[in-house]
């Protein structure tokens, strides 16, 4: 017998087919002998609406009534799920956040889990075997007791943190790919599926453009050791032999991988701008003058080059921001304009970055050199460059990603064969 957590995705809660389909997949755990814990997001495209329904409302809205709307997919699914599993005969009981409770902190929208309260299920499942239906992406803030929600994709943290929490053995993420392919499938229909990843990369894909796991949920699975196997949730569940290993990515600590490549992935984003500052002065405390208001204005920047000044006065500086932070960002600077001293600011948001990642990198000098060159050969120009010890990130115009991404995926032998 074993503890297990489920999370099953927008796409896999889509309508009622379904989420009976969802709970043949669960009844089949049970019926091994399991005790489990199910985490459900909300039907595909719902999250969506509510979001669009918060901005039609007022498009400034108060952050803490955005929560208590968005938070409801998932109320609806947890509920569902429980109904359609007592219809086949299995105990269940769905729970909201705040009934459990998942605490968080205030930053409503983007929330942080401090604590989940596992001891009510793990009562239930020993004296009732009863299934914990769990809705996905919402807590509560631990001092208001109001409804939080923990950022986009966030029912992956929900599952890690409640894994955490009962002490799971793993905690299984179902989804719409049997797995984390070496890059996003749905643009490179070449990507393979890789059978294990290391945390540490994984973190690194998540942040850097590939959505199939929240960034956080990895975060927290590194921090409390939670093994995640990511799987499909269309593999019909009576197919499944209940020996067998099915096809899906275990991520995991790194000492588990034995055959570690130089790459491992590739990952790539297009909701990024660039903004440069043409002929800044080039003297001490203008980098502070520059980055300092927009880290007060809460806008994230990522990839920064600054030349060296050629006349010994001013210089060119670029670098990087969230789309979505764009004019707001040239805002700023427009205003601190006196501060900084500068003659004009350029940007542009049709730009990409595509990642590289791999663990090998830390023992492979050169790896970056090949990409420049091959990207060199399809005349594809870089604008800014970045790297750190397990990967690298190159600035492109955003037309060239597919073509970009292919070209790297085939340069590192990550193609299917
Ligand atoms: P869910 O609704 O189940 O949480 P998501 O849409 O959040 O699913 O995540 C799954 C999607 O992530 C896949 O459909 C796929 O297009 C995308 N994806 C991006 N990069 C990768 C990758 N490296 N491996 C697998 N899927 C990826
Ligand atoms: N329903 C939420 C979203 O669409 C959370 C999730 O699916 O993980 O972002
Ligand atoms: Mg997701």
């Amino acid at each position: 017998m074993a503890r297990l957590v489920m999370k099953f995705g927008g796409t896999s809660v889509a309508d009622i087919d379904c989420i009976r389909n969802v709970a043949r997949h669960v009844k089949r755990e049970v019926d091994a002998g399991h005790q489990v814990a199910v985490v459900v997001s909300a039907m595909s495209g719902v999250t969506d609406q509510l979001v669009a329904w918060c901005r039609e409302g007022a498009a400034l809205h108060d952050a803490r009534e955005y929560d208590a709307v968005v938070s409801s997919g998932e109320q609806v699914t947890a509920g569902l799920l429980a109904i359609v599993l007592e219809g086949i005969g299995i105990n269940a009981r769905s729970w909201q956040g705040w009934q459990l409770p998942i605490l968080t902190s205030n930053a409503h929208g983007a929330a942080r889990i401090l604590d989940v309260n596992g001891a009510e299920l793990l009562k239930r499942f020993k004296e009732r075997q009863e299934v914990a239906v769990i809705a996905g992406f919402q807590g509560m803030h631990k001092e208001t007791g109001r409804i939080t929600t923990l950022g986009r994709g966030g029912s992956d943290t929900s599952a890690v943190a409640v894994a955490a929490a009962i002490q799971a053995e793993r905690c299984d993420i179902y989804t719409d790919v049997d797995g984390v392919y070496t890059t996003d499938p749905r643009v490179v229909p070449r990507a393979r599926r890789l059978s294990k990843i290391a945390f540490e990369e994984m973190l690194e894909l998540a942040s850097l453009g590939a959505k199939v796991m929240q960034v956080r949920s990895v975060e927290l699975a590194m921090v409390h050791n939670v093994r995640i196997f990511v799987r499909s949730s269309f593999e019909k569940p009576e197919d499944i032999d209940p020996h067998g290993t099915p096809p899906g990515t275990l991520i995991c600590g790194e000492e588990e991988i034995v055959e570690q490549q130089v790459v491992t992935g590739i990952a790539f984003s297009k909701d990024e701008a660039q903004i440069s500052i043409r002929r800044v002065q080039d003297k001490p405390g203008v980098a502070a003058a520059i980055f300092g208001p927009l880290a007060e204005a809460n806008i994230n920047v990522d990839m920064i080059v600054q030349n060296v000044s050629a006349d010994g006065a001013t210089t060119d500086l670029t670098f990087t921001v969230p789309d979505a932070d764009y004019q707001r960002a040239i805002d700023v600077l427009a205003k601190s304009r006196a501060a900084i001293g500068y003659e004009r600011l350029d940007g542009q948001s049709d730009v990409a970055k595509i990642s590289v990642i791999g663990i090998g990198m830390r023992s492979h000098a050169g790896v970056a050199a090949q990409a420049f060159k091959a990207l060199a050969e399809r005349g594809i120009n870089i604008r800014a460059i970045t790297t750190s010890e397990i990967k690298f990130s190159i600035l492109i115009d955003e037309a060239y990603t597919e073509l970009a991404v292919r070209t790297l995926h085939s340069l590192y032998g990550l193609d299917k064969v």
